[in-house]
Parts: C-alpha cells; sequence; structure tokens
C-alpha cells in the first residue's frame, strides 16, 4: 500500500493542527491516513487504499457511510433550507417524541452538541436537582473531556488525568471500581449525603469493552434511590447501539433517573442529548434554574439526520443484521484465538466487539479450545465457565498487553485493509453496510494476523 498523499497532509497538518489531528485517538502511528471518501462499509484514503471499516466514527455511523435514502433527503432538504434559525423547529419536537416513545426512562430530552457536552450538563443538573457537590464515576470509565470526570486514583484520592484541571474538581469526583458493588456501598455509607449521582456507562465501552456483572446495575439503583442521588447511564455509546431502540437500560432493565446520548442519536452528525423524567429535566433553563444553552443546540441538520435514522432503524431489520454479524464476528474470532491465542479474550455485545490481549487463559483450564466470548449470556453466570477471564473492571483491560494492540495488531490488520480502532481501549462497530462476506474476509484477516 502506498501512503504519500496521506503522509503529505500529514505533514502540512502537523504544521496548523496540534498532532496534527483534531481528536486525539486520530494520531495512529506512524501517521493516519487521510480518508477521502465513505463508501458502504468501507472508506477510501486519499491514495486510494480501500479499507473494510469497523470504527464507523467512533460509533455514530449505524448504517455505514451511506446514508439510507430518507436521511440523505431530510439532511439535503434542511440543509439548503437554513440550515439553522436560532429558533425552535418541528424535526428537534419529532427527535424528542421518538426518544420519549423508545427509551424507558425518558420522558423529556434536551439536545446539545457532543457526547461531552451532555454528559457537562447532565452533571451539573445533577448537582444543580440535589444540591450536592459529589458525582461517583468508574475507573475506567470515560464520559468525555470535561473537568468533573477526567480524573484518575480511587475514592477519595481521585487527582486531575489532565494538566489544566484544578485538582478541586476532582475533590468532588469519586471514582469507584466498575463491577464492585461492595466499593459503591462503602462511598454511600460515607458520602451518602453529599453524593449528586452516580454516572456510569451501562457497558464500559471505552476500555477494552467490559460487560457489568449481574445485579450491578440494580444495586447502583438500590443505592442511589435510598441515599437521594441520582442514577446516570451515560449512553453515548450504547444509546440506540446496544439493545436496540430501547438502549442498554432497555436490555438491563435498569432504569436510571437521567441518560447522556450522542453518537447515533444525531445520524452522523455532532450531537449530544440528556433525557430522564421531565420533573428533573425540567430542572434545566429556562423551565428552572441549571443553566444550560448552546447556539448549535438542536441543530436542524442534526435533528432531521438523527430523527430519519431512528424511523429507519425502527422500521428495518437493522439490529437484527448488526447483532446477528456482531455475534458471527465474536464467535468466529473467539474460535481462532482459541486455536491460535488461547490467552485472547473477545469482548463485546450486539454490534460491538474488541479482542483483548490477555495474559491468561481461562481460570482453571489450559485454555484450548474454549470459547472465549465474554458478552451479555456470560455476564448473568458466575457458574458460567468463562465468567472468569472475562474482565471485570477498567484495570484488567488495562492490565492486558495494550501495547501488543496498537503497536503489531492493529498494523496487521490495517495492511490486511481492515480499519480497526487503533489503541486497545476504544470499542469497534458493525453497521448495516457489513456483510457476511465482509465478516468473512475480517475473519480470514484475524486468522493470518493473530
Ligand atoms: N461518553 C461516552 C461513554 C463516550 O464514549 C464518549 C465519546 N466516545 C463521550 C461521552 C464523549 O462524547 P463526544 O466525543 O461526542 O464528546
Amino acid at each position: 500500500m502506498r501512503h504519500d498523499e496521506s503522509r503529505a497532509l500529514y505533514d502540512r497538518a502537523l504544521s496548523v493542527i496540534p498532532g496534527g489531528v483534531n481528536s486525539s485517538v486520530r494520531a495512529t502511528r506512524p501517521y493516519p491516513f487521510f480518508v477521502e471518501h465513505g463508501d458502504g462499509a468501507h472508506v477510501v484514503d486519499a491514495d486510494g487504499n480501500r479499507y473494510l471499516d469497523y470504527v464507523m466514527g467512533y460509533g455514530p455511523l449505524l448504517y455505514g457511510h451511506d446514508m439510507p435514502e430518507p436521511v440523505r433527503a431530510a439532511v439535503q432538504s434542511h440543509a439548503s433550507d437554513g440550515p439553522m434559525y436560532g429558533a425552535p423547529t418541528e424535526v428537534e419536537v419529532e427527535l424528542a417524541e421518538f426518544v420519549a416513545r423508545h427509551v424507558p426512562s425518558v420522558e423529556m430530552t434536551r439536545f446539545v452538541n457532543s457526547g461531552t457536552e451532555a454528559t457537562v450538563s447532565a452533571v451539573r443538573l445533577a448537582r444543580g436537582y440535589t444540591g450536592r457537590d459529589k458525582i461517583v464515576v468508574m475507573q475506567g470509565g470515560y464520559h468525555g473531556a470535561q473537568e468533573s470526570t477526567l480524573v484518575e486514583g480511587a475514592f477519595e484520592n481521585a487527582e486531575p488525568s489532565s494538566p489544566g484541571i484544578p485538582s478541586s474538581f476532582a475533590e468532588h469526583t469519586i471514582p469507584v471500581p466498575f463491577n464492585d458493588a461492595e466499593a459503591a456501598e462503602r462511598v454511600f455509607e460515607e458520602h451518602g449525603d453529599e453524593i449528586a449521582a452516580v454516572l456510569v456507562e451501562p457497558i464500559l465501552a471505552n476500555t477494552g469493552i467490559v460487560m457489568p456483572v449481574d445485579g450491578y446495575h440494580e444495586r447502583l439503583r438500590e443505592l442511589t434511590e435510598e441515599h437521594g442521588a441520582l442514577l446516570i447511564f451515560d449512553e453515548v455509546i450504547t444509546g440506540f447501539r446496544v439493545g436496540g431502540l430501547q438502549c442498554a437500560q432497555g436490555k438491563f432493565g435498569v432504569t436510571p433517573d437521567v441518560t447522556t446520548f450522542g453518537k447515533i442519536v444525531g445520524g452522523g452528525f455532532p450531537v449530544g442529548a440528556i433525557g430522564g423524567k421531565a420533573e428533573i429535566l425540567e430542572s434545566f433553563t429556562p423551565s428552572g434554574d441549571v443553566f444550560q444553552s448552546g447556539t448549535f443546540s438542536g441543530h436542524p441538520v442534526t435533528m432531521a439526520a438523527g430523527y430519519e435514522y431512528l424511523k429507519y432503524a425502527a422500521e428495518h431489520d437493522v439490529y437484527e443484521h448488526v447483532n446477528r454479524l456482531g455475534e458471527r464476528l465474536r464467535e468466529g474470532i473467539s474460535d481462532i484465538a482459541a486455536d491460535q491465542a488461547p490467552s485472547y479474550t473477545v469482548v463485546g455485545t450486539d454490534s460491538m466487539f474488541k479482542t483483548v490481549f490477555t495474559r491468561e487463559g481461562p481460570a482453571g483450564s489450559d485454555g484450548v479450545g474454549d470459547s472465549h466470548v465474554c458478552d451479555a449470556g456470560c455476564r448473568q453466570d458466575e457458574s458460567c465457565a468463562r465468567y472468569d477471564h472475562c474482565p471485570k473492571t477498567g484495570a484488567d483491560v488495562a492490565n492486558a498487553e495494550t501495547e501488543r494492540w496498537e503497536r503489531i495488531f492493529w498494523q496487521e490488520m490495517k495492511d490486511r485493509g481492515i480499519f480497526l480502532t487503533a489503541n486497545q481501549f476504544e470499542s469497534q462497530f458493525v453497521s448495516y453496510a457489513h456483510t457476511d462476506e465482509d465478516v468473512e474476509e475480517t475473519l480470514e484477516a484475524y486468522k493470518e494476523a493473530l
């Protein structure tokens, strides 16, 4: 593969864009390929190389790179009509109604422009609504580039994880290990009346994919209720991806007070959203006094794309298709790993998948020939043979051979024309544009690369 054009573009970018990219995960080594255009499940780079794409914009592109016809028509018509006004439009009401109809916990939605903005606003909402300051988050969880959640450490010893954030922000954030109900209980025992909210991804989706163990979210629901704190599900990735239109909260049967969305709900355009009970959401200005505002919020083009995206999913076999291919990939990779690399673990559910380069095989076995998929089925049951070796916390993934993914495996796959997420921690996504033939090609590449 030639990469002359991408390399030249990267050189130009390095002079005028910090690190050459506008989002740090894009700075793949030794240099990123620059995309020229998308085509179904593929992207074509500036040198004409074609890749089968499982990055899918880091999650939003449920249909791949070609918009279904109703989405394209709505986007084009709203773009040429406006494109935006600073006054409300019908399509934002339609999208909010659609979300309220399908997502169990949502009565009202406020739309914003990114997942980060959604979690920033949700945290402010929880603090304003409860009159409390502390936020409990998960170690290894990710809620975007926001001051209150960019922390490292545990319990009362959280520190900002980036320069530029005063440590006073971290004083109000309590990170606990995911899936550890006792740790959450302890924190509530000590700080119960200071905690505004527990903010948690239903599935840790930015740390190699970690499934919740049975009963964990139920326990968080009880604890928050007992102590007058809010339970916030960050469904920026899982929303309209896991559990179909009901999202992960529908799949797991746990109803949060507030949900943050992003990615798919904007149909490929910049978006975030905060949904929840009317009584809580009405604390936002102008109905309440928790300040929230945005020039581009509820942008007509985004709202139209999101609404048509979700309507299309309601009317076609979209989730059936992506989930079936997701399962084929997970099972197929698992079979290859069992033969060639028995200590590796396949994680994911629905249309999400990733391989974790764990160091040890399944507990109590030599690993050879065992199934390696850590999915929704296994989380239910401690007697499941795979349960012990499935990652339970962010640390379980971070302790694996994370460098092996990026330095070796990701490159090997890219050289075979398969575009995966470049670091160990980011999930991969199947779209409606992927086919059974694509899955076969991908498994063939995994076989060679593993
Ligand atoms: N929350 C979660 C769970 C995410 O995965 C992300 C981004 N991947 C965000 C929040 C931030 O969203 P954005 O990048 O749109 O700001």
